[in-house]
């Protein structure tokens, strides 16, 4: 048994099939960022990289060698079940499905069209996801308090979701009719109105838009990959096989230029913002136009990583995702309606007070 103080003198590379020690097999560790063996507990550190590519849209990678070595080393499985498509690595032992654990029979003869430029690695095994899930649906104020006594322990699995993500620049002209309401009181005989003001604006921006992460799963939509955003992209590093040992990969599914269009969207709703921030007196828009010149678009395939919790409750079926990075949960858990009305009807009171008060004074 090697002890901690052993990390960093043995540096594992990719093709380092076994462990050092006594041959066993090496499993993605990630409280270490490194690998450990499953047999013996040795720790081996993994030469970490940030130098990975960024493409131009219509460049593929097929001619790098981390193209080809993805290729050698990684199958496509398609699930009979469930439809996922996954990828195994050539030493993953368990050949099972992530979604739905039926046994993957035949490799696909499929060729990946891309291969992962970079990944950010989980920050933190399963046993801690299942702990920070516990912690994160206690603070929750809306979740039921039935449901937080009573907190699932179940299977809960990490993989790595397959995105696409862009970095653009955009630069747009763009012209409109913005609004203001405000209330005009007439003492004369003490009523109040509504005034709507409008006002015209015009202008240019220019925006650099970076890290806009679009889902190409077929399992995650983007609601699901947006509830647990953002990542830290800090934590990005070049892909290399060590990092998915023991975890599973989910192969990509829609087009490049499908996810392309999803993030153009994302582009347009940031300039739009953009647009309005610059406008902070108004509270409306009556119209506002812009089409957006787009430039220096790149686009890096990436591996992210998620914890999936599937449980029941109350017979009904949930799935909460959780970020395998920074721990966030997206908020589908059991909630407590009579909370949730409670709480509406305490904003609606707080919000009428004032008016309540005023007729009473009248
Ligand atoms: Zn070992
Ligand atoms: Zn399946």
């Amino acid at each position: 048994m090697v002890k901690n103080d052993n990390i960093n003198q043995k540096v594992v590379t990719s093709t380092m099939e076994k462990c050092a020690n006594c041959g066993g097999n090496l499993i993605f560790y990630p409280a270490k960022q490194g690998l450990k063996c499953e047999n013996c507990g040795s720790i081996f550190d993994i030469q970490k990289s940030t130098d990975y590519n960024r493409h131009n849209i219509d460049e593929q990678s097929k001619d790098s060698t981390e193209y080809k070595n993805w290729v050698a080393n990684n199958k496509i499985f398609k699930c009979k079940n469930c439809g996922s498509s996954v990828i195994l690595n050539s030493l993953e032992i368990s050949k099972r499905c992530p979604y739905c654990d039926t046994a993957f029979v035949m490799a696909s003869d499929e060729i990946p069209t891309y291969s992962p430029d970079s990944i950010i690695p989980f920050s933190f095994d399963a046993e801690e996801a299942s702990n920070r899930f516990i912690q994160n649906v206690k603070k929750k104020f809306y979740v039921s308090g039935k449901f937080k006594k009573k907190l699932p322990k179940n299977q809960i699995k990490g993989t790595y979701i397959p995105t696409f993500n862009f970095d653009a620049e955009t630069n747009s002209d763009y012209n409109g009719v913005l609004t203001k309401t405000r209330t005009v009181h007439d003492h004369r005989n003490n009523t109040s109105r509504t005034v709507t003001e409008t006002f015209p604006i015009a202008g240019n921006i220019k925006m650099s838009h970076k890290n806009i992460s679009i889902e190409t799963s077929s399992k995650i939509s983007q609601e699901n990959l947006n509830g647990i955003l953002p990542y830290n992209y800090n934590g990005v590093v070049a892909y290399k096989d060590d990092y998915i040992r023991g975890y599973t990969v989910e192969h990509y599914q829609d087009a490049l230029h499908t996810c392309e269009e999803i993030a153009k969207q994302v582009y347009r709703d940031q300039i739009k913002k953009g647009i309005l921030a610059r406008y902070p007196q108004a509270d409306g828009v009556q119209y506002l136009n812009f089409t957006p010149t787009i430039s220096n678009e790149k686009y890096q395939y990436q591996l992210v990583p998620l914890y999936k919790f599937q449980y029941k409750y109350k017979k009904k079926d949930y799935i909460t995702y959780m970020n395998g990075q920074t721990g966030k949960i997206d908020n589908n858990l059991p909630k407590s309606i009579p909370k949730i009305v409670g709480t509406v009807i305490l904003i609606i009171l707080i919000i009428a007070l004032p008016i309540i008060l005023s007729l009473i004074s009248d």
